[in-house]
């Protein structure tokens, strides 16, 4: 163990000076962190190309060669001395050497780390030359090469034909850190650790789950023998980050559900019948099953903590909606929480719908509900007369008092905070109350798995039938014209359009001149009083920004030109067409989200997205698949796989709760999977990991970065 904690400093081949720079360049500063720095891929260095092969499509080549000629240039390529003797090296600027094989000759290029280079390759001598070849001037160059000798002088380093090659940094590469360097570190490293290497996972997770030893893992990792010893190392690594990761969430869900009480709903009660009764539709499938997971959340006498997620339109509010009515036939109140105060009134309308001829009381209450009205509602949530209310933040900043609240619903969980959500709590009885977030960010399982490991998670994954797909188009700047005559057809049928704008420049005042530029252009190609054109943005006070919304909501307007402040919420039926401007800047999820604001009325409706003139093969990769699929999921997946988890939509106030070092929550959802399952079965066993078979997960588990924030008080 105390191997591990050492100082990287005292391993062969380290000193202090390269251990300052590991330690300030990598944050590495003991062995153990040192083993944990894996390499990020791997070369086969066992074949050697010939000259007249290297091309610069290969990624990396390797050539044996011998050095002809060095050239020195310094400022202004002058070339500076190309003969023996004193060089003045701080006024060379580049280094030229031709080598060649029996196929031909080619250049090595050095900018950097000139003095040693140009000590060690001396004219006549071999040399092998490894690095990715580049096409400089229609001729083929490496600029910095990583040099070997010819004869195995290296060869201290153990491992196959595979070299890992490790993240480095200009510093590092200048401070003589070269690959090279890096691995004999590495093997150093490792010499001077696996003698005494402890496994780190029980012997029986490994015969269960056939897993090489953590002895066998971290050799091959940094040094394999062969594909299939990388692969199974590989595996192994990930394998087990993943599972303390599950292990530790899953384990406080297990403290919270036995500590944590709830109220028990045992009833579903005769409101929920009746407006069951009376939908004028059937639930989907998938509606029936979620509502069935939260019907056996209320009755386990433990506090539900549940995340329910479902694209837009998949029918989450009437869900929601039932939930309350559940809470209601058991004598509890329910609030519906919304992000902003059109999407209050929306929910409210809405539900007030759900409600006719139940006999329950529902009220709104945002923060301009007038004196008069707010009295009233106070009275009537603190007597128990209104069952459910609907609100925005007023809700949990005014002096509101409950009689009896049992359920509280989120929407968009991201907009709500910690303390929001404990101010709210103090508002109910002495049992804090059930929770059920929704959001209609897709977040792909197996990030949700991880990112609210000890929340529930529900999923709606299906549309009401009968729901009209959008046809989703891409168009370039050449087709504006197009464009704007299709809106006109449009607005000619009675409909209306939307038109997004991306936030661009870091500065919101350069944002809004974009915007501004662009509400120009269409109120100069769509002429009031014949049309009417509405503009919201950022920087407009919530009373502007309502009044704009509900105008067009409400019909006065036929275009409303906006930034992303659209994203989260509004409904207008009447809207068929959606332009998003600078397409190719959005993510997926967000896009997508945008998309959801049409097709929400009995007309067909569109989704046209306006790319720049230059746009990135990543990008319209993404544009085309907007095209192709409807499905959140899909894409929410694509893009986590384009851009990784961090970035995803909806997801960067959470985080990942640790950092992952080796696996990927895009890339190894099985191993994730199965990771978690067997986190599972292992808990199921031994919830308090305390029989002595699990010593090892419990020890592992103590560690500082498992001490995860309680994300159910998050969300
Ligand atoms: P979400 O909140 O997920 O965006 P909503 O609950 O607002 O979705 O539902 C969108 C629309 O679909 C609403 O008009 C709602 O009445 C309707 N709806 C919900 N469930 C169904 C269903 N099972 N069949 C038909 N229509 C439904
Ligand atoms: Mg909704």
């Amino acid at each position: 163990m105390t191997q591990l904690k050492m100082d990287i400093q005292y391993l062969p081949g380290v000193g202090p000076r390269r251990a300052m720079m590991l330690k300030n360049e990598l944050e590495i500063s003991t062995v153990d962190e040192l083993i944990h720095f894996y390499p990020f891929r791997y070369v086969d260095r066992s074949t050697v190309q010939r000259i007249a092969e290297v091309s610069p499509d290969l990624a990396f080549v390797q050539i044996m060669a011998e050095v002809k000629r060095v050239t020195l240039y310094g400022p202004d390529s002058n070339v500076l001395n190309t003969l023996q003797g004193p060089v003045r090296f701080n006024t060379v600027k580049r280094m030229s050497v031709i080598v060649s094989d029996e196929s031909g000759e080619m250049e090595m290029v050095f900018f950097k780390g000139i003095k040693w280079n140009y000590e060690k390759l001396k004219p006549g001598s071999i040399f092998i030359f490894f690095g990715k070849p580049q096409s400089f001037n229609g001729r083929i160059n490496i600029v910095h090469p990583e040099v070997d000798a010819v004869s195995g002088q290296g060869s201290q380093i153990p491992g196959g034909t595979l070299t890992g090659v490790y993240s480095s940094t200009e510093k590092m590469k200048n401070a003589g850190i070269s690959g090279k360097v890096m691995n004999k570190i590495q093997a150093s490293a490792l010499n001077a650790l696996l003698p005494n290497l402890e496994e780190s996972l029980p012997d029986y997770v490994i015969r269960d789950k056939g897993l090489p030893s953590l002895n066998f893992a971290l050799k091959n990792i940094h040094f394999p023998q062969d594909t299939a010893a990388l692969a199974r190392a590989t595996y192994r690594l990930k394998f087990e980050e993943l599972f303390f990761l599950q292990l530790s969430l899953l384990k406080q869900k297990y403290i919270r559900s036995r500590e944590e009480r709830g109220i028990p709903m045992n009833k579903v009660g005769e409101a929920f019948n009746n407006c069951y009764k009376s939908l004028p539709f059937s639930l989907t499938d998938a509606q029936k099953r979620v509502i069935k997971e939260i019907r056996s959340d209320l009755m386990s006498g433990h506090q539900m903590n549940r995340l329910l997620q479902g694209d837009v339109g998949s029918g989450k509010t009437m869900v929601a909606v039932l939930t309350c009515l559940i809470a209601y036939g058991n004598g509890y109140q329910s609030c519906i929480m919304a992000p902003t105060e059109v999407l209050a009134q929306q929910h409210f309308a809405n539900v007030r719908k759900y409600l006719e001829g139940t006999g329950v009381e529902c009220a709104l209450l945002t923060g301009s509900s007038g004196a008069k009205d707010r009295r009233n509602i106070h009275e009537g949530l603190e007597s128990g007369r209104i069952g459910i209310i609907v609100g925005t933040h007023a809700l949990i900043e005014d002096n509101v008092v409950f009689h009896k609240l049992g359920l509280a619903v989120i929407d968009e969980q991201h907009r709500f905070g910690v303390d929001q959500r404990a101010k709210l709590w103090a508002k109910g009885p002495s049992i804090a109350p059930h929770v059920l977030v929704m959001t209609a960010t897709p977040i792909p399982r197996t990030l949700a798995m991880t990112l609210y490991g000890d929340l529930d998670v529900s999923v709606i994954d299906e549309l009401p039938p009968g729901r009209k797909p959008v046809q989703t188009m891409l168009i370039g700047q050449n087709r504006r014209h197009a464009l704007h005559k299709f809106m006109k057809d449009e607005i000619a049928k009675g409909r209306q359009v939307f038109v997004v704008y991306p936030l661009i420049f870091e500065s919101e005042k350069l944002d809004l001149k974009n915007l501004e530029q662009g509400y120009e252009d269409i109120v100069a190609a769509f002429p009031f009083p014949e049309y009417k054109v509405a503009i919201v943005h950022g920087q407009q006070s919530n009373e502007e920004k309502n009044f704009n919304m509900k105008a067009f909501a409400a019909g006065r307007a036929n275009i409303l030109v906006s930034t992303t402040v659209i994203e989260v919420g509004v409904d207008v039926p009447n809207a068929s067409v959606m332009v998003i401007e600078s397409a190719q800047r959005f993510g997926l999820s967000q896009l997508h989200q945008l998309r959801g604001r049409v097709g929400r009325g009995s007309e067909k409706s569109y989704c046209i997205l306006v790319k720049d003139e230059k746009v990135s093969k990543e990008s319209q990769k993404r544009l085309d698949l907007m095209c192709r699929t409807e499905n959140g999921f899909e894409l929410a997946e694509e893009d986590m796989k384009m851009r990784g988890p961090g970035d995803l939509e909806g997801t960067q106030q959470s985080g990942l709760p640790i950092a992952l070092n080796i696996a990927s929550l895009a890339k190894d959802g099985r191993i994730l999977a199965e990771a978690r399952d067997y986190a599972q079965y292992v808990l199921d066993n031994d919830p308090a990991l305390s029989l002595p078979q699990n010593a090892r997960l419990k020890d592992e588990l103590r560690k500082d970065k498992y001490k995860v924030k309680d994300y159910s008080k998050i969300s």
